[in-house]
């Protein structure tokens, strides 16, 4: 089977099984593990990636002219080795559905990492994303992309495996039949961005489909209890493209 059969992702190393994390261990995530039988996988680790070794001391995000990352114990700052890794391997993707990454991390979170004000560590300032992520995030600004934790939500979870298939079947079908399949899905991400689609379906137009983040209650107003009709409802199993396992609880 080759790469195109199935979605392409970018995976952090550690949520798929192995020991890179900074003390040895890994993050296993029991959907990931479902995921990886209908996916293929672009694994990363951005930070033994830069040479950083396993297990290591701790890294962390600094609010300093931007986002910088430094490593307490060892006074290094290790941002431009970590900015030149992220540019050279996101401008060297093969194609790509979408990413997911592991939470928290000063590398790959794209939420829930803690910065600070200071390279030793000092002056809190709330949790922003990490350094390779940030760079996922200008570079594919329009593509499906989170972390494990975001996942634990059905709404969230729903969304980033619509927009993965919708990303896999555009690349890998005639753009005619794609409408004529995915119409009303599309719709559901954007009216007018599905109609400019339609009229000149260049890949620019079908990223602008994806501009705006939709939300639970977008969701709801779309198809009301939109979470149990999906489930249950055999009239709204058109809405999921992908294999039902990855959205049962
Ligand atoms: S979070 Fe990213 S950088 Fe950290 S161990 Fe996992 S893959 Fe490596």
């Amino acid at each position: 089977m080759s790469a195109s059969d199935k979605p392409v992702i970018v995976l952090s190393r550690c949520l798929a099984g192995e020991n890179v994390r900074y003390d040895g261990s890994n993050a296993y995530d029991p959907f990931v593990e479902k995921l990886l039988k209908y996916v293929d996988i672009i694994p990363v680790c951005p930070e033994v990636e830069i040479g950083l070794p396993v297990p290591r001391p701790k890294i962390i995000v600094v609010k300093e002219n931007g986002y910088k990352v430094y490593q307490p114990e060892t006074h290094k700052d290790l941002t431009q080795p970590l900015k030149d890794f992220s540019y050279k391997f996101l401008s060297n993707l093969p194609q790509t559905d979408g990413f997911l990454l592991k939470s928290k991390s000063p590398s790959c979170g794209f939420s829930g990492t803690k910065t600070y004000k200071t390279p030793e560590g000092k002056g809190y300032i709330g949790r922003r994303k990490g350094l390779f992520a940030m760079a996922v995030k200008e570079k594919f600004p329009y593509h499906p992309a989170a972390d494990e934790l975001m996942l634990k939500d059905f709404y969230k979870k729903y969304i980033f495996l619509t927009k993965l298939y919708l990303f896999f079947y555009y690349r890998i079908m005639e753009t005619e039949q794609f409408i004529r399949e995915f119409e009303d899905i599309l719709i559901l991400f954007s009216k007018k961005g599905t109609q400019e689609f339609k009229k000149n379906p260049t890949y620019q137009n079908f990223l602008r489909i994806f501009s705006r983040n939709i939300s639970e209650k977008w969701l709801n107003n779309k198809i009301p209890d939109f979470k149990g009709k999906i489930l249950t409802s055999s009239e709204h199993k058109k809405y999921i493209i992908f294999p039902e396992e990855l959205i049962k609880e």
